[in-house]
């Protein structure tokens, strides 16, 4: 009962917190891309990423990362959505979303999340970019509206091409607000909580990607230019886990996870 009521709660919390998102969920007032539409951009990219970035092909493996991200799906509105979780074979400690509920998931970061909870923290992150559609809010904004309506339809091919070139340089498709950072922090907080697992983790995850920019500045270039990550956030994202209700059944860590970091740490090993 008294988990019953403290996820009422948190259900409460966070229907409010969408409510009052920068540019809402679902709804962003610069974007004009239709769920369906962005869906098709989402599988036109992943097929051209697949080529030109070092995807890890290993059933297993990549069974593994696509039950994790979709337990945290299931606590989002777009659960009903299908999504994909990928696994690129980088020294760079990074991950990202693209349009269509695709994120991709990089060695260098399984390699520097210890605790599962760690990595779930960023998936969360960045699944709450894809829930909040600042992929497609971003290309409207910068592009315009009707470059997007083209680009959508396929009849821009050469934006369209800038857009995967950039996405293949950068490790990422955007560089988010401050704001977009905050909204995907805070949902991504609520997200894994209500997947069960310690939100503990997404402020630890930052302590580490703080920590790592010291000891090796040139692996976290790319997360850091497109989220940027600054003490204020963690300090906020910290606010938002401590509004929780303290459960003793969320989950840090699990063996299957070891042995899947250990085998990525393998898979990758070599690359540079
Ligand atoms: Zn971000």
């Amino acid at each position: 009962m008294r988990y019953l009521i403290s996820g009422m709660i948190v259900i409460a919390v966070t229907v409010i917190g969408l409510g009052c998102a920068s540019q809402g969920v679902n709804k962003g007032q610069f974007n004009i891309v239709s769920l369906q539409d962005e869906w098709e951009l989402g599988a036109q990219l992943e097929k051209d990423l697949d080529g030109q970035l070092r995807i890890i092909h290993d059933r297993e493996a990549e069974a593994y990362i696509n039950s994790i991200g979709q337990q945290i799906v299931a606590q989002t509105e777009m659960k009903e959505l299908p999504w994909k979780f990928h696994l690129v074979s980088e020294q760079q400690v990074n991950a990202f979303n693209i349009p269509g509920g695709h994120v991709y998931v990089y060695a260098g970061l399984i390699q520097e999340s210890s605790e599962l909870s760690e990595l779930v923290g960023v998936m969360a992150h960045e699944i709450s970019h894809g829930v909040s559609r600042h992929g497609t809010e971003q290309l409207s904004k910068q592009y315009g509206i009707a470059i997007v309506a083209s680009l959508v339809l396929g009849q821009n091919p050469a934006i369209y091409q800038q857009i995967v070139a950039s996405i293949v340089a950068n490790g990422a498709m955007a560089r988010f607000s401050r704001d977009a950072e905050r909204e995907a922090d805070r949902l991504g907080v609520h997200y894994m909580y209500e997947a069960g697992y310690d939100p503990e983790g997404m402020v630890s995850m930052f302590r580490n990607l703080l920590e790592v920019r010291q000891r090796k500045p040139s692996s976290l270039e790319q997360f850091f230019s497109s989220h940027p990550l600054t003490e204020d956030r963690i300090q906020y994202t910290r606010q938002e886990v401590s509004k929780l209700q303290r459960r003793d059944d969320l989950v840090m860590n699990t063996t299957a996870y070891r042995t899947f970091r250990n085998r990525i740490v393998s898979l990758a090993q070599g690359t540079p």
